[in-house]
Formats: structure tokens, sequence, C-alpha cells
């Protein structure tokens, strides 16, 4: 009897053996469905099929595969890759398989996709009961060119209509389906679509990336250009040499859903859109990815972190771009750092990686600086816009007047770029009205009933919220303990506060919010993006997200409202955070030669080394001395971290496990276990946390540790382990 192992996307502890059926052809990699008590599911065959021997189960207790699946075998080099991942953040290899087995559509056979129309040759029959839901299908129907229809969900979408309309139409025979022919494949970018004049500098960086590409050998390099020097116009170069090479490219962007303008781009520079992949994505979107990258004919794909694990053919680069970005660390689940995982994926591709940031991570700058990744420096902007001028006020000496969050000079700031036809930004990165809500008559305050943090009003909704669990609550109109009402005040500034204040001073300016909530999600997000991109917005007032890689040619100031507002907490990475995202904000200013850039940061501490460097333009300077800083106290990247996080919903649980570990906390000569100690946060949806952070050299085995001391212990009851190496999340 022939057995194989097979990994199953499931967080169990290994590989579980199954037996080959004998007119099965099975081999290694092979996608097959397989007996799990009582259910069947989808894994891979993960080691090469073998007779069985006599350390094996009994032949009886072996079950035998159900069918092999119609899709191509995953690579040798994707389940290294999922070994080396699982292995790197101490999470079940199933854990990991399960991230490239994300689209359970893509190993079922094709669909053929159903499409609703009228009756060509009964159009104009109607229904008896015609209601106004019914009213909109035909219409909807009628506006197309005779014969044709439209998928379920695009109909229900058009009609605005929910699907069981469209059901009830279809039974009473008023709307016919027909089958679409299948998906069109994906357009092929052209390498020499147009061609670009490039500054010597952009020349000289766009040779040699050419070059690596060329060479089919894993390289790693930083791009460290200042913001508007044509990074991506600069790694589009890249690309091309990857597409004359027949090879795939992959770019990972931050905020894959909100970059209609980087589209836009690519296509000027290749003739058609690249291939996406991001959470937004409908679930025939992600079959017809999946399955086009696992057949090779994918040939540049856009991403989340999650592209990372898609199967890839024969992947000739890796971009990630904003390389510094929190965003691509992932929180929950398996806990990885993408940025971290897209040089291990290029490694084993044998494919250079590009790392590209005007501000790049620590991390990224000193392995540049050691040698180990190579530097390409952009230190211009193209077409000889210059750097912005920073300016930082001093709100101890000159505080905003009473019940204003800005300087007078911040606000005329904004007035002259707005008299001069540029557009402003201001930014604030906190989304609401305000942080906090008391009761001024008896100094109640609003915390989330599930979680330690306050609840966020959000004034434009009418809601407070809570923005770690999303608790919701409306605004209330008497203060929930003494039932006084009009007692209520807010606490502090978020964007919505802002852009209150600002169209106080500007009623008639076009004014925006650019913010993660605001309605219309997403789609709406975009669209405002667009906005401004085109000049259709005066003031835009935003959180963090409109720090990440936009290009609006008429903003020329940037007023920064607390500049403070990241140094507080005395995180590993707060002063590098601070820096990384004050100047992405300032860098959106002036980033075409007609408008001269200029940003204002209002600090309480104008001292900090942070904003010094930041006004001084002294990016270098800045991070030498941080480098040095993190050396001295052995801390990443001149050390290694890891954290171990327990929670439950029962405090004396977590406590008594908590207990438990750090009683069977091996000894270790180079690693430091800092903790127990309840997590910053100690409760978050009615969990409550408990923390231990390590601490290594640089070369400490922290896995083989954390193995070590969790190989005999078991969680119970409501508690929950999570390891995170490298972490970067301290709260
Ligand atoms: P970065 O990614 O470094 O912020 P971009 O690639 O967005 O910079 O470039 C900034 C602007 O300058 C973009 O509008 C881009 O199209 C333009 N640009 C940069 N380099 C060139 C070039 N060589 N030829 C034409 N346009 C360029
Ligand atoms: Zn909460």
């Amino acid at each position: 009897m022939q057995i194989v192992s097979v990994l199953i996307p499931l967080g169990l502890p290994g590989p579980y053996d199954y037996a080959v059926p004998p007119d099965m052809d099975v081999g290694l990699g092979d996608f097959v469905r397989v007996p799990l008590g009582p259910r069947r599911v989808n894994g891979v065959v993960w080691q090469a099929p073998r007779a069985l021997g006599k350390d094996d189960l009994e032949p009886k207790k072996i079950k035998s595969i159900v069918e092999r699946l119609d899709v191509p075998a995953l690579s040798e080099q994707l389940r290294q890759f999922v070994d080396w991942v699982a292995a790197y953040v101490m999470s079940p290899p199933g854990s990991v398989l399960r991230q490239v087995m994300r689209v359970p559509t893509a190993f079922e056979p094709a669909k053929p996709l159903l499409a609703y129309r009228l009756d060509p040759s009964t159009p104009e029959a109607r229904p008896e009961k015609m209601t106004a839901a019914r009213t909109r299908v035909f219409a909807a129907l009628a506006m197309l060119p005779q014969g044709m229809g439209l998928t379920g969900p695009d109909l229900a979408r058009e009609a605005n209509v929910s699907s069981s309309v469209i059901k009830g139409l279809l039974a009473g025979g008023f709307l016919q389906t027909y089958p679409l022919p299948g998906h069109k494949a994906f357009a092929a970018p052209e390498p020499d679509h147009v061609q670009r004049d490039f500054s010597g500098d952009q020349k000289t960086v766009t040779q040699a990336l050419s070059a690596a590409v060329a060479e089919r050998d894993f390289t790693t390099h930083l791009l460290d250009g200042v913001t508007g020097s044509g990074k991506t116009e600069v790694y589009f170069e890249a690309i091309a040499q990857a597409l004359r090479e027949n090879r795939q490219a992959l770019i990972l962007l931050p905020e894959i859903s909100l970059t209609t303008q980087f589209l836009e781009r690519f296509e000027a520079r290749f003739g058609c859109a690249p291939a996406l992949w991001h959470s937004g994505l409908g679930p025939t979107e992600r079959r017809r990815t999946w399955r086009e990258i696992a057949e090779g004919r994918v040939q540049v794909l856009v991403g989340a972190r999650s592209a990372l694990f898609l199967p890839w053919q024969d992947l000739g680069v890796i971009i990630v771009d904003e390389e510094h970005d929190g965003g691509f660390k992932q929180e929950d689940g398996v806990i990885y750092n993408a940025r971290d995982m897209a040089v291990v994926r290029a490694r084993l591709a044998s494919c250079p990686v590009i790392l590209s940031s005007a501000t790049p991570s620590l991390e990224s700058y000193v392995n540049g600086r050691e040698g180990r990744y190579e530097i390409h420096k952009l230190a211009a902007r193209h077409g000889g816009a210059a750097m912005p001028k920073i300016q930082l006020v001093d709100m101890r000496a000159s505080p905003p007047p009473r019940g204003a969050w800005m300087v007078p000079e911040m606000v005329a700031s904004v007035g002259a770029a707005l008299a001069r036809g540029e557009q402003a930004l201001l930014f604030l990165n906190r989304r609401g009205y305000a942080p906090l809500t008391l009761c001024r008559g008896c100094g109640h305050r609003y915390a989330c009933p599930d979680c330690d943090s306050w609840m966020v009003e959000h004034r434009f909704r009418k809601q407070l919220q809570c923005h770690h669990c999303g608790h919701l609550e409306p605004v209330p109109e008497l203060c929930a303990q003494c039932h006084e009402p009009d007692k209520l005040a807010a606490c502090g500034p978020g964007v919505e506060r802002i852009t209150e204040e600002i169209i106080g001073h500007f009623p008639d300016a076009r004014t925006v919010i650019l913010s993660s909530d605001m309605t219309g999600g997403t789609q709406a997000l975009r669209e405002t993006i667009q906005q401004v991109a085109r000049g259709e917005a005066d003031i835009i007032v935003g959180t963090q997200i409109v720090a990440k890689g936009h290009h609006f040619p008429k903003l020329s100031f940037v007023g920064v409202v607390d500049a403070d507002l990241g140094l507080g907490n005395g995180d590993l990475r707060a002063a590098e955070r601070t820096y990384q995202l004050l100047s992405q904000v300032a860098g959106r200013s002036g980033r075409s030669a007609e408008a001269e850039g200029f940003a204002m940061l209002q600090t309480h501490m104008p001292e900090h080394p942070v904003l010094q460097a930041l006004a001084a333009g002294d990016r270098d300077g800045f991070f030498t001395r941080e480098v040095l800083a993190r050396e001295i106290a052995g801390m990443p990247p001149y050390g290694r971290l890891a954290a171990l996080i327990i929670s439950a919903t029962d405090p004396n649980e977590a406590l008594a496990f908590v207990r438990e570990l750090a009683q069977k906390m091996p000894a270790h000569g180079d690693i430091r276990v800092l903790g127990p100690a309840p997590a910053p946060i100690a409760r978050i949806r009615n969990r409550y946390r408990f923390r231990f952070l390590l601490k290594g050299p640089k070369n400490a085995p922290m896995q083989a540790y954390i193995g070590q001391w969790l190989a005999p212990l078991k969680t119970r009851g409501s508690v929950r382990l999570s390891v995170d190496i490298d972490p970067y999340s301290f709260l």
C-alpha cells in the first residue's frame, strides 16, 4: 500500500497520512480531497508517496484519499515558503497553508457563470403584481441591448433589489438565464508600451535594477528616494525587465484598495491594468485570479500582503512599496511581516526584491548601511520640484485661541494656499470628532464596556465608537450616570472637529475628509482621493490615509495639527514611526514644480530630536542617532524581540496560565524575559490580556527557546496564547 502525508489548511500539528488508492496517480504538491473526521477537506501532498512501513499505523486505520483535484500542483518553492514561514513565526504549517488556500472555489471545477435577461420572445411580459423592486429589475434590463443580461449579483446591484426578487421573476417565467462565456484572460502588460526619459540618478538606478532582474538571482535592493523622486517610475522599469524575461512581477502595496491613481499610472506605462489581490475582491474575481496565477497566466499583480502566498509559477521580481509601512505586519492569525517574508519569498524564487521608501524602516536602513542590501538613492524630486520647507510651531509659546485647535498662523497659511488657487491639507491621525466624552456635571467618562478604552465620538454619524472592538452607541443626550442634560463635553480633537473648525474659517472652500471610516466606505474614499488629485477640493482634512503615496499636484500646504501624537507612547519605534509618518505627510506638498511645498507642525516639544530633524530635513542625521540608540540598547535591528500574549475571558484563568508560564520559563544565557505584565490595553473584547517580552541578541535562538518553553504547556478553558516574533505592536 502506498501512503502520503497530506497537509491540511487548519491549525493541526502537522501533516496526516492517507492511503493512495491503487488507480490514483498523486505526486508531491498535488491538491487532494481527504476525509477528516466526519468531513472532507482539501489539502496538499506534503511528502512524496512511500510504501507503508512498519512504523506506520495499521493499514485499516489509514483512510484513503478521496480524489485528486484538477489544480496545478503546489510548487516546491511555495511548499518551502509555507514551511519556512511556519517555523519562523511559530504557527502550525497548516495555518500558513491556509493563507495559500484561502479561495475555496479555486479548487472546484469552474461553474458556468449565469446571467439573467428578459425572455427575448416576450420582452414586454410583466407580472400582474408589479412591485417597486420588480419595476427596477425590468428597468435595469430594458437598458441593455436586446438579448443581453446581467449576472445575479450585478443585476441585484443595478436594480438595488435582493436576489429573492430576481429568483421570483425567474420562477414566474419573466426572466431567463443563459450561460456567459468563460472569463477573459488577463491582459498582458507590454514592457515597451512607452519609453520614459530618466534623469541622471534615475537612469543609473533604473539600469542597476533592470540588470538585477536580468541576472535572475536573489538580491535585495533598497530604493531610497525622497517623496516625488520617481521611485514608482523607476521600479516600473524593473517590472518591464521581468516581463522581457518572461517572468512575473508582484508589487505589494500597503493600502491597495485606495490605489486608483497607481493603477492609472501602471496602465499609462504598460498599456493595461495589472491583476489585483486584496480583501475587497469578490469571490468570482478571487477564483479567477488564483487560478490564472496557478496556471502562469498573470504577468503582473498588485496586491496586499497575502499576495505573497499566491501560487506564483516564475516570479521575476517582488516590489514592496512604502516598505516602512506598519500595515505590512499582519497582527492576527498567522502573525507575520510581509516585508520580511517578501525577502524570503524572493530568495526561494531566485529573484530580486526591491524595497522602496522615502523613509525606510530602520531595519532596512541598517541592512543597507551594512551592505546586506544594495542601496539605490534618488536624492531630488522629479522635474525640479523642491522639497517642502518644514516649520515648527511651539504651542507652549503661542497656543491656539480658546476652543480652537489650530494657531492663527496655520489658518493663515491655509488661506494663503487657497488664495493662490492651491490646496491645503490638515493632518491629524485621529478618526472621529473627539477621543473622549465626559460629563461636566459628574465627571463620568464614556468607556467601552468590553475594552479598556474610551469611546470615540463620531459626530457626523451621531455615534460613540470603540476603536478597539468597534462597539457602537448612539451619542447620548443625557449623562449615563447623573442623567443631567447638556452636560456632555467632547475632549480633544479628531479629524471631524478640525473640519468643523476650518469650515468656520473658510465656509466657501470645498473641504473634504479623508479618513477610513467615512460613510460610503472604500469606494467613497477612493472617489474623494481622485477628486483631490483632480483639484476638485480645496481643503483636505485627513488621517494617516493621506500619507500613503498619493500624488496631489495642487497641494502646497500641509498643517500637522498634533505632531506629538505618536511620540507619547514610549514604544520602541515611536520616534522612527513619527518621523516616517510626518515626513510622508509633509511630502504630499509641493510635488509638482508649480506649487512650492510648505509644512507647519504644531508641537509642545519643538526641541524633540524627531521634530528637530524634520525641520532641518536631516533624515540621515536622525537615523544615525536612532540607530546608535538601538545599538546601545540592544534593540532591533541589533537585537531580537518576541512577545507572548496571553488572553482569556476569565481573568483568573488568564492569571493561572501566566503563573504557570512564568514557573516553567527555561533559563537561557542570552535571552531575557520581561514580564509577565498586564498588557497596556489590559482588556480587549472582554478578554483580559497579559504579555511577556523576550529580548536577545541578533543571533539568539528565539524560536527554539520559545518552542522549548511552550512544549510542556497546554492552554485551558478560554485561554489563548499567541507568539509574535519581531513585534511591532506593544499594546
Ligand atoms: P515617488 O514614488 O518617489 O514618490 P513618483 O514615481 O510618484 O515618485 O513620481 C512623482 C511624479 O513625477 C509622478 O507624477 C511621476 O509620474 C513623475 N515622474 C517621475 N519621474 C519621471 C520621469 N522620468 N518621466 C516622467 N515623469 C516622471
Ligand atoms: Zn471596545
